[in-house]
């Protein structure tokens, strides 16, 4: 993805799919808004208990580049579970309940996602056209979100496997990932343990988990051609005078990033 600073926001984009002019993308850095402290500048997200008017400042701020406004947008309440939400022009509510990806053929709905590490993936298929946008950390990527946004692509969208485009934006790499036996017994038992990918630790029962490899192999499971997989290389945490990240937090308070997607209208 290439880095641009537009109006004093710094974001990022996939250069091939803004040209196509059928999709418009971005993905925040943390570069650009109003909020303090913690959460400075361009937080994003209500979640982390910054000032509710100073997110919404930076939503308008980051969603008017697209010429977009908060009420244009859908996104899912992100509880780290699989579930894919099929959103349109008839719904009724701007935040889907215990959703974690979002999928639409429908020009007029921004489906945002918001991530401090975990990964964002963008899903495009230009012929239906069809889109969709999952929010993924360990849990949901062992769990199989991306399988299951690409299966409900194809059953409601009538979009194909083969033919999805995919777009993994930045999120915490292998290098930061270490993650303990929960995860690693998780993994273990997992549907999806042939295509988990993990480096060694040289703690004991510690190993570094690679979510975009591992999302990648999950992507060719579901019937992705490899030269359809961008992947960005960027790490959140090793980055993180550029993006919130919440394991640089410590856990503790931080703001998040954005990843919008919509369909232009034809
Ligand atoms: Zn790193």
């Amino acid at each position: 993805m290439h880095k641009v600073t537009k109006k004093g926001i710094t974001y990022f984009y996939y250069p091939p799919w803004e040209k196509s002019g059928q999709v418009r993308h971005g993905f925040s850095s943390r570069l650009g808004g109003i909020s303090e402290g913690p959460f400075a500048e361009l937080n994003l997200g209500y979640k982390g208990g910054d000032k509710p008017a100073a997110v919404s400042e930076n939503r308008r701020r980051f969603l008017d580049l697209w010429g977009k406004e908060e009420r244009d947008l859908v996104h899912g309440e992100q509880v780290h579970g699989t579930n894919i939400a099929l959103v349109g022009a008839k719904r009724t509510a701007a935040v889907i309940p215990e959703t974690d990806g979002l999928i639409t053929a429908d020009p007029g709905t921004v489906i945002g996602a918001f991530s401090a590490d975990c990964l964002l993936t963008y899903l495009w298929d230009a012929e239906v056209p069809a889109i969709g946008l999952v929010h993924a950390g360990w849990r949901g990527t062992l769990g199989g979100i991306l399988f299951q946004a690409v299966e409900a692509m194809r059953e409601r969208l009538t979009a194909r496997p083969g033919r999805l485009q995919a777009l993994l934006a930045p999120s915490i790499g292998p290098c930061c990932y270490e993650v303990g036996s929960d995860v690693i017994g998780v993994a273990r038992s997992s549907a999806w343990r042939d295509q988990v990918v993990f480096y060694p630790s040289i703690r004991k029962d510690h190993a570094f988990l690679d979510l975009r490899s591992t999302n990648r192999n999950i992507l060719l499971a579901a019937g992705l051609q490899a030269g359809s997989i961008n992947m960005s290389t960027l790490c959140t945490r090793c980055n993180s005078r550029l993006f919130y990240s919440y394991r640089q937090s410590g856990g503790k308070v931080t703001g998040s990033q954005m990843g919008l997607f919509f369909l232009m209208a034809r």
